[in-house]
């Protein structure tokens, strides 16, 4: 567990990365620059390359996703200081702690045991607290909803009706949604209880949202 002055450096240019490839939010870019994102890599022989803006594997066939798209989704977000955030794919926990770094209040969700484990050790050693949850993030967390925003971080083959649900009115949810191997990332405000306005952003490259029954 062992940060760096390097590591600092090497963060902050991957912060101008980012920035040069179009994210704006300037609170977007202190989170990316604070955060040591080679903590959230499990394997210590990829820690060298923790600060490109590539994703890496964290075990359990997942990854943890390239800051830019880590980026761009919280860009969408649109976030308000204590923002009530619904985050699907817990994974490493980086998304995380990129939203808490911002201020919001976080619930996250994941359905892989090992990584939860793993993340529900992390992230209060970083002084990162706030709820994890180990279950289905299809269904969501109806007893704490409704939610400002909901952030999936996993491909979508469709979007689930659950998580429409457990908006506010007004609210956001960032979902990449397709069943191949890339995505369309979308943009949906929830207008009224049954109204949506959907943008679509382009395509995006994410691990498969897994369905509850192949849990493990
Ligand atoms: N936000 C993560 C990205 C991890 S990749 C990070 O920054 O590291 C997507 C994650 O979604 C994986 O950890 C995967 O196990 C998880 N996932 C897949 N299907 C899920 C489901 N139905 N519910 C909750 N999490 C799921």
């Amino acid at each position: 567990m062992i940060d760096t002055y390097r590591h600092k450096g090497l963060r902050k240019k991957l912060a101008e990365i980012v920035a040069k490839k179009g994210i704006k939010d300037t609170n977007v870019l202190a989170a990316i620059e604070t955060i040591p994102r080679h903590l959230f890599i499990p394997d210590n022989a990829l820690h060298k390359y923790a600060y490109e803006d590539k994703p890496f594997p964290i075990g359990a066939g997942q990854t943890i996703s390239q800051p830019y798209t880590v980026a761009f989704q919280t860009e969408l977000l649109d976030l308000k200081p204590r923002d009530k955030v619904l985050e699907i794919g817990t994974g490493s926990g980086y998304q995380t702690a990129v939203l808490l770094e911002m201020g919001a209040k976080v619930f996250s969700i994941e359905r892989q045991k090992a990584l939860f484990d793993r993340t529900k050790e992390l992230l209060p050693k970083l002084s990162y607290n706030t709820k994890l949850f180990y279950g289905d993030g299809y269904v969501g967390l109806p007893t704490f909803a409704p939610f400002d925003k909901v952030i999936v971080t996993a491909g979508a083959p469709y979007i689930p009706e659950d998580l429409l649900k457990q908006l506010k009115i007004g609210g956001i949810l960032v979902i990449p949604v397709d069943e191949g191997d890339s995505q369309r990332m979308k943009k949906i405000i929830k207008l009224a209880e049954n109204k949506f306005e959907t943008e679509d952003l382009g395509l995006f490259r994410f691990v498969p949202l897994l369905k509850e029954k192949g849990r493990d």
